[in-house]
């Protein structure tokens, strides 16, 4: 880094002009702004905005007479304290394409989860109290009942995400002993979830068997030793493995487990307790498949195709519920009030499975029909063809969603995107695009897309609030 030539020539006089903290203090319109923000900020934002002003004449830029007006210095500090006060964590658009978007924090709640949250949030609760016997009760038991109803299993717990529960219960049932595992299995999830790093941070030894494509029954049976503490599958969430392939099914794994004695678990990854084909979505593994098949323990998230709030969900044999109930992990991987309020009140909806594609935003957006996809793209084309009329081309293409979350990756959705492009082509293009990225990422709500073939694409699949995209389209400020 090269340091920039402070100027020390400049005259004295320059800096003077330069007012004091207290005479912008005392600026008509800054009482105001301490009575909106409060003194300690106004203060520190006004002596930053000096300080700013003051290194930029040492590095010898002029300052227009303007910039030390005084309603431009009330301006500068209003706008300084403005910015200040936005939240870290904002609302955006998703217009990526991908539904389940982990950067984007995965499933929208539905209303009914907002309110048990707010609620639980705003007023004492009965997290671990039992209001039957007026004693302590288990936190687990809010969801317990409802997990156990809508899966078949016999008990259920949750904890912070599924990496934790798939840690948990290798950590509970496999600690120095050996897991068995296909070589096909050995998933990596984005955001460093890897099996065979989270097996050994729990202390169980990860025993591969079979190879990338093909393991055979007979590849458990001879793994099968004294060390033996588990049989384990991973659900291939975000691959597929094609061609030439074999795996052992779910049910002749539990067999094998249960000839021995053994515990047999499934990490699922996403869970989604209901048969996606009957939305005319592809189908994904349920977790009441998987206990029907013989698994002993099933692993899940509560944020991907469940559609609800960030958990790992454990469901399974009472027993082995028990023992991971126990073990001083799960107290320090155990989820707080607002997620049990949200996850009651989305498992809720899944009683009631002819209105959760209504209900249920995430599955509601995932199977939004592309003729109102489309409905949507027409609609918004002209609005966006005027926001950048003379500076870049608007067209509405076809593209394919995606579910997410490592879900289903090899099923795309049809949908409609608007594709913004540069109208120069070559060189300059791409910072040309770039800068079309970025005019919609710096808005009040940023809205966030993907680039393709050169384009800056807006999936409209999840713009289900059409009137707040367009409001603020008109501070679109294209540099
Ligand atoms: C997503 C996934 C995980 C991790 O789940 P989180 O809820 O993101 O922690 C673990 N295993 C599989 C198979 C997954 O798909």
């Amino acid at each position: 880094m090269t340091a920039r030539p402070v100027l020390i020539s400049r005259p004295a006089s320059a800096f003077a002009a330069i007012p004091s903290v207290d005479r912008v203090l005392n600026l008509p319109g800054v009482a105001a702004l301490v009575l909106e923000y409060g003194r300690e900020a106004v203060l520190s934002a006004t002596r930053a905005l000096l300080l700013g002003l003051r290194e930029a004449l040492a590095q010898g830029d002029e300052l227009s007479g303007d910039a030390l007006a005084e309603p431009n210095l009330t301006q500068a500090l209003h706008a300084r304290l403005e910015a200040d006060a936005l939240p870290s964590l904002r609302p955006v658009f998703n217009l990526t394409g991908t539904v389940l978007h982990t950067n984007l924090g995965r499933a929208m709640m539905p209303e009914e989860a907002v309110a048990a949250v707010a609620q639980a949030m705003s007023r004492p609760c009965n997290l671990e109290f039992d209001l039957g016997g007026g004693a302590r009760g288990d936190r687990d038991s809010l969801v317990e009942h409802l997990l156990c109803e809508l899966t078949g299993a016999e008990a259920a717990t949750v904890v912070n995400n599924n990496a934790a529960a798939v840690f948990l219960a290798l950590n509970t049932l496999a600690n120095r002993k050996e897991v068995i595992v296909s070589r096909g299995e050995l998933v990596e999830i984005g955001g460093a979830f890897r099996v065979p790093d989270i097996m050994s941070r729990s202390g169980g030894r990860l025993h591969e068997v079979g190879t990338t494509n093909r393991t055979h029954a007979r590849d458990f049976r001879e793994a099968i030793g004294p060390k033996t503490g588990l049989l384990l599958k991973v659900h291939a969430s975000n691959y597929a493995i094609v061609g030439f392939t074999a795996a052992v099914p779910e049910d002749e794994v539990a067999a094998i487990a249960h000839e021995h004695d053994l515990p047999f678990m499934i990490d699922l990854g996403s869970g989604t307790l209901v048969d996606l084909a009957q939305y005319g979505l592809p189908h994904e593994p349920t977790p009441q498949e998987a206990l029907a098949n013989g698994a002993d323990l099933v692993t899940f998230s509560g944020d991907k195709l469940l559609g609800g709030p960030q958990a790992g969900i454990l469901v399974g044999k009472k027993a082995l519920i028990a023992r991971i109930k126990k073990n001083p992990l799960k107290r320090a991987l155990r989820v707080d009030k607002m997620t049990y309020a949200a996850l009651e009140a989305v498992l809720r909806l899944y009683r009631d499975p002819q209105r959760l594609a209504q209900r249920l935003p995430a599955l509601r957006q995932l199977t939004r029909p592309a003729g109102e996809i489309e409905a949507v793209a027409r609609r918004l084309l002209p609005v966006l063809q005027a926001a950048w009329a003379g500076r870049a081309q608007v067209s509405l293409k076809t593209c394919a969603s995606q579910i997410g979350s490592g879900s289903l990756p090899v099923d795309l959705q049809p949908s409609f995107a608007l594709a913004i492009e540069p109208l120069v082509k070559g060189k300059g293009a791409g910072t040309a695009l770039g800068k079309i990225e970025q005019a919609f990422r710096t808005l009040p709500v940023p809205v966030i897309g993907r680039i393709a073939d050169g384009a800056f694409c807006l999936d409209m699949r999840c713009l289900e609030d059409e009137v707040g995209f367009v409001a603020q389209l008109s501070r679109l400020n294209p540099t």
